[in-house]
């Protein structure tokens, strides 16, 4: 069978007695070895194939000198600092796979992360927090809800026992937390996580910050569930207000720079937002013009930035519209600005102002 892999059988009689190996992503016996590495273990080809995508491809040299008995690194701290780094490699490239909207291909670098993590910094420590909760987020992309419960519980668990614990994490867990409640209809549950959630975002980004927002968007979606509308509306326009200076300055900063490109992932998630709040606003019987216009602003502004022109003069038109029935002429000035760059983008908008 050539899969195109490095791999080899193991050979039992090569093993000290008494040894067995596991396989690196399930953990059960291991009948295949990785011929590049010869460190990393696998039940069977599919096993060795997922880890390889995942992640194994990446990591497999590094590996060596951190698993082989005869080149283990005598130095315990360039050991750890090889560790540290790895668990860094692993965890972008989970990071990687989740917003490609990919959870499956994260389940392996999740995996390693979590295994590095423990390695480096022991079972019951708060730094296995974002390992755990890149395989929570995983799990929750691929459906898995009783998983996701277990891994999330085990979050709680580690950073509870961790009065040290940053805020940033804190935020993190409520999140998914609030996230797995409206999963599974608990909007209560939902309600409490996410307004814990938006608290200690603040204390770590600052109340102005988008991750914020991003809250006020998660706990708006629950109370529109719960048909408390009028609350919902004023938690999206404050969400929408604050993206919308967050965009107008971004676009501002790199209105010169050629190179700058919004993040593909990030503009799809973001586009999804907006045009979530962009519905509830149009089923509203009392249309908020303001909030139509920033709406719109915003998404011209993401594709703009994620150079799509067409959408962007779609939005654009769109925003200017509704701004004509508002009185903030600011606002409909920067729109205009927006469309004659998308219209003509060697054009400067702004003359004399730089
Ligand atoms: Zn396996
Ligand atoms: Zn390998």
């Amino acid at each position: 069978m050539n899969t195109g892999l490095p791999a080899r059988k193991i050979n039992p009689l090569a093993l000290p007695k008494g040894t067995e190996k596991f396989c690196e992503l399930c953990e059960s016996v291991a009948r295949l070895q990785c011929a590049a590495c010869e460190v990393t273990f696998y039940c069977d080809a599919e096993h060795q194939r997922a880890d390889w995508v995942g992640i194994h491809k990446r990591i497999c040299q590094l590996l060596v000198p951190l698993r082989d008995p005869d080149q283990l690194c005598s130095d315990n701290l360039e050991f750890n600092l090889k560790k540290v780094e790895l668990i860094e490699i692993c965890r972008s490239e989970a990071q990687n796979k989740l917003s490609q909207g990919t959870p499956h291909e994260a389940l392996p670098a999740a995996h390693s992360c979590l295994r590095c993590s423990i390695d480096v910094h022991g079972s019951g420590s708060y730094e296995l927090a974002p390992a755990y909760l890149l395989l929570a987020e995983a799990n929750m992309g691929l459906g898995n809800v009783t998983l996701v419960k277990q891994l999330l519980s085990q979050t709680e668990w580690v950073v509870s026992n961790s009065p040290d614990c940053p805020n940033e994490i804190h935020h993190r867990l409520h999140r998914s937390l609030g996230r797995v409640h409206v999963l599974t209809g608990d909007l209560e549950a939902a309600l409490y996580n996410f307004a814990n959630d938006i608290y200690y975002a603040a204390e770590a980004f600052g109340l102005e910050s988008t991750v914020v927002s991003d809250g006020y968007f998660l706990i708006a979606g629950v109370f529109v569930k719960q048909g408390k509308l009028p609350v919902a509306r004023s938690l999206y326009s404050a969400a929408a207000e604050s993206w919308h200076s967050h965009l107008t300055e971004l676009h501002r900063t790199n209105i010169h720079n050629p190179h700058f490109s919004y993040d593909k992932s990030q503009q799809l998630e973001a586009d999804k937002m907006f045009q979530t709040m962009l519905e509830f606003e149009q089923k509203e019987s009392s249309k908020d013009s303001t909030q139509e216009a920033l709406l719109n602003h915003c998404l011209a502004i993401i594709w703009f930035l994620g150079v799509d022109v067409q959408k962007a003069a779609g939005f654009g038109s769109a925003a200017l519209q509704a701004s004509q029935l508002i009185p903030n002429q600011d606002l409909a000035e920067s729109i205009r600005g927006l469309l004659q760059l998308v219209q003509n983008p060697q054009a400067d908008p702004r003359p004399g102002s730089d």
